[in-house]
């Protein structure tokens, strides 16, 4: 295919309606997944997926469009995941493979019965962006929205969570309900790339623009603005590549848009070695536990907390803490209490 031929496919009304799906899933599943994979949770999103197979099942069913389906399927299963894995029951990693198995062997079932077969199922578990309807692009731009407002309006909090929950409880931070509310995000941009990348692929999407990003990415925040562009790449481009090779045979986008963030991995990590081991030089001895912190100087703080400094904020009496290594913090005078 020529250059001119690909522009021109790039342009046409199905082709941009694909185009918005591929990015706005490139960007909510890896903002989403930064949380995830801070929890040690990387392959949350792909339990999550095979639960929701049965959602888009039911959709296929009763005639219910299989995104709300999906939707709610999903979230319920991904409630049920968080609260066996909160338990913490020995037998905890069995339970929720018998939920894994039996939403993706249920799903096909369901399926089965609504006369369409797995067939019907393989939109869905492989993804197929390019026969996305318009009222799809609006569910998606929606759901995509929630994710990503959510994450980034909560980024201190959840942070604060996924990366010290035991901290983040002495915080007066309310744990679980921010643990229910991440599997509930990750549950909703399942769904979201259920189009793009399918089901059985959406994991990657949450997993491995991370991965890329914390190559390089020093700060959380950092982590997460430069997976959510790495994961746009990632989408766009093998939606790009995808309808490239459409000329010659057919090429579904998710596999497409997986491989090339693998591609990625593999690019940075050599870059990622080398940044560790200037790290390692640069600063020869890491920190030492401190302990329990003592009232420290003003100098030690090199920015004023405040609403958006990235720290969580505690209210407390008549003040606010704010929360920072190993401590809550309240400015006072001229200088800082330990609370
Ligand atoms: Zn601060
Ligand atoms: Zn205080
Ligand atoms: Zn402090
Ligand atoms: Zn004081």
């Amino acid at each position: 295919m020529s250059p001119a031929e690909l522009l021109d496919l790039l342009g046409r009304d199905f082709m941009q309606r694909a185009l918005l799906a591929a990015l706005l899933t490139g960007l909510a599943a890896p903002a989403i997944g930064t949380f995830i994979v801070q929890r040690r949770l990387a392959l949350l999103g792909d339990g999550i997926g095979h639960v929701a197979v049965t959602g888009v099942a039911l959709g296929l069913l009763t005639g219910a469009s299989p995104t709300w389906t999906a939707v709610v399927v999903a979230v319920l299963g991904a409630v049920l995941i968080e609260v066996i894995r909160e338990k913490g029951h020995t037998n905890g990693d069995v339970a929720l493979a018998l939920l894994f198995y039996g939403g993706l062997a249920g799903g096909v079932l369901i399926s089965g019965l609504a006369g369409d077969g797995a067939a019907g199922l393989q939109v869905y578990l492989f993804g197929s962006v390019t026969s996305i309807s318009p009222t799809e692009v609006w569910y998606t731009a929606v759901l995509a929205l929630v994710v990503l407002t959510f994450t980034l309006g909560l980024l201190p909090q959840l942070f604060a969570v996924a990366s010290d929950p035991e901290f983040a409880k002495v915080a007066g931070l309310r744990v679980r309900a921010y643990n229910l509310l991440v599997a509930v995000l990750a549950a909703v941009s399942v769904t979201v790339a259920m189009r793009t990348v399918g089901l059985l692929l959406v994991s990657a999407l949450m997993v491995v623009p991370v991965a890329t990003s914390q190559q390089l990415a020093r700060s959380f925040r950092s982590t997460l603005l430069w997976a959510m562009v790495l994961g746009g790449v990632a989408a766009v481009g093998g939606l790009v590549v995808a309808a490239w090779l459409s000329a010659r045979a057919t090429v579904a986008p998710g596999p497409s848009i997986v491989l090339l963030a693998l591609a990625m991995f593999a690019a940075t990590w050599p870059v990622g070695v080398w940044v560790r081991r200037r790290r390692r030089l640069t600063e020869p001895f890491p920190a030492l536990g401190t302990g329990t912190p003592g009232p420290h100087e003003v100098d030690e703080h090199p920015h004023q907390h405040g609403d958006d400094c990235g720290h969580p904020a505690v209210r407390h009496e008549d003040h606010v803490d704010y929360v920072h290594d190993g401590h809550r913090h309240a400015p006072h005078g001229e200088h800082y209490d330990e609370h």
